[in-house]
């Protein structure tokens, strides 16, 4: 591992501490979950989380929001410049926690540019912090809600917790179906290995993948079609022990996106850049 990459992976492990005990502290009365309209959902195959009445608990997010601010200073002074431009937004009320969590889950570019102009930062800056801010709070709602659906059956491009669109998929090594993961809610679900989830094509002749000598346990699948593509590591080839964190192989794979972006290929994915 070069330096670069042990850098990502320290900050990803501290991102990852800090998520897990915003979860921990997250109240769950702050989950409220309407049942007759998860029925209704549920009933028309919708995908479970209601965005519209989602109201998250604002003290909860600002603490998240200064730890990240802490992580940020930590890891590189062009991300302090980040944080401070961050932290000044918020105090001034230009940036509204809650609001950017939501616009960033939608991929809201007019805002994102919008603000970021403003706030003079790069729209990535906000994406991600947006990302940080919705992650754990959508990960509980897919906790509390994952036993309401087959994910093995749903069968759709976007994910059934929260309907966002898939970011990184693997072979399951079981049977080799194709699980699609999910990076906003973190829920798995299976889909067609020749099909792309983002525009439904199934025509095999404008579906292709494209793996690297450097690590033949990772393809790319693209489609010629909606132009779009997305990272699948096969477990198979994995090593013995290796760890299926899918929010770390995404970010560990990042060759592997600018690979496909450079063949004019696009994905939703939000990450870190360092
Ligand atoms: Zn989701
Ligand atoms: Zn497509």
């Amino acid at each position: 591992m070069n330096t670069e990459e042990t850098v990502l992976e320290d900050l990803y492990q501290e991102l990852d501490k800090i998520k897990t005990k915003a979860k921990q502290e997250y109240k769950d009365v702050n989950i409220k979950i309407n049942l007759a309209e998860l029925e209704k959902r549920i009933a028309q195959s919708q995908h479970l989380i209601d965005l519209k009445n989602l109201k998250i608990d604002n003290k909860w997010l600002e603490r998240l929001f200064k730890n990240y601010l802490l992580i940020l200073e930590k890891y590189k002074k062009e991300n302090g410049e980040i944080a401070k431009k961050l932290d000044q937004g918020f105090k001034q009320q230009i940036l509204d926690l809650e609001t950017l969590a939501k616009k960033v889950f939608h991929f809201d570019s007019v805002y994102l540019e919008t603000l970021a102009k403003k706030m003079n930062l790069k729209i990535e800056d906000l994406a991600f912090l947006g990302l940080q801010l919705i992650n754990p709070v959508f990960e509980l709602y897919a906790e509390k809600l994952i036993g309401k659906i087959e994910t093995d059956k749903w069968s759709k491009g976007y994910c059934p917790v929260c309907g966002s669109p898939p970011v990184m998929a693997y072979l399951r090594k079981d049977d080799g179906k194709r699980i699609l993961w999910c990076q906003f809610c973190g829920t798995k679900w299976s889909f067609l290995r020749l099909k792309c989830p983002f525009c439904s094509n199934e025509d095999q002749k404008t579906l292709k993948y494209f793996f690297t000598e450097e690590n033949n346990s990772y393809r790319v699948y693209l489609c010629e079609k909606c132009k779009k593509y997305i990272k699948t590591i096969d477990q198979r080839k994995m090593k013995k022990g290796e760890n299926l964190d899918l929010g770390w192989k995404n970010i560990e794979t990042l060759a592997l996106d600018f690979l496909a972006q450079k063949e004019g290929y696009s994905s939703q994915k939000i990450v870190f850049s360092v």
